[in-house]
């Protein structure tokens, strides 16, 4: 890359193989590219971001059309998108419909993605590189609901993982951006369609580390 770098760890261990292995096809490029706002943002994802290499998973653009992939198609009858059933249908739909651009940039090395209204979003290489494919897709729903108007509202709670002050949620009821990507990472886990079950394990497991750190009353479950 050109202004920043990171190497891709166990490409097994984080789907990038698994995904990595449909994606390069023509038809799923254009359509991802069309659909989750790539177009027109290029010069975001060219220069070592991956534009000119775009089946290469240690690059993020596919490491990002990995979770595009996971994100459209691992309901079962994935056509119907309906808000009326699953989640694991809709959230290709909720992406779509909230993200009108999205970029990519370097961030400051543990950065994963910031939304900034008007259908703006910015991945880093936290999220390439520090995430797994259904943790991607986690990224994407949670920064789809930031556009969709829920910011969040709350303080960590004492101890969490992702540090303390504000960027928690106060309940899950709140339906806010934490709530949708460990709801959609519950579905993915109970009912992902081509997947692995390590990967559906894996989904099930960071679920529980959002369940557990980013929302101030703790829901009161665990996936
Ligand atoms: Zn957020």
């Amino acid at each position: 890359m050109t202004t920043c770098s990171a190497s891709a760890p166990d490409k097994n261990a984080s789907g990038d193989n698994f995904y990595g292995a449909s994606i390069c096809n023509q038809t799923y490029i254009d359509y991802f590219w069309n659909t989750y706002g790539f177009a027109g943002n290029k010069e975001y994802w060219d220069d070592g971001f991956g534009w000119d290499d775009s089946c290469n998973t240690d690059l993020p653009l596919a490491r990002t059309f990995n979770a595009c992939y996971a994100l459209t198609y691992s309901a079962e009858n994935w056509q119907n998108d309906d808000y009326a059933g699953a989640m694991l249908n809709w959230a290709r739909r909720y992406v779509r419909e909230h993200i009108k651009n999205l970029r990519a940039k370097c961030g400051n090395g543990g950065a994963i993605a910031a939304s900034f209204g008007g259908g703006l979003v910015e991945l880093y290489l936290g999220c390439w590189f520090g995430k797994d494919v259904p943790g991607r897709v986690e990224t994407l729903v949670h920064e789809s609901r930031h556009e969709g108007g829920k910011p969040h509202n709350a303080n960590f709670p004492a101890g969490s993982v992702f540090g303390s002050g504000g960027g928690a949620d106060t309940t899950w009821a709140y339906e806010g951006a934490w709530m949708y990507g460990a709801l959609y990472l519950w579905w993915y886990f109970a009912q992902g369609a081509r997947t692995t079950s390590a990967l559906r394990e894996r989904a099930r497991q960071r679920g529980n580390l959002v369940i557990d750190n980013a929302f101030a009353t703790h829901p009161g479950f665990s996936i």
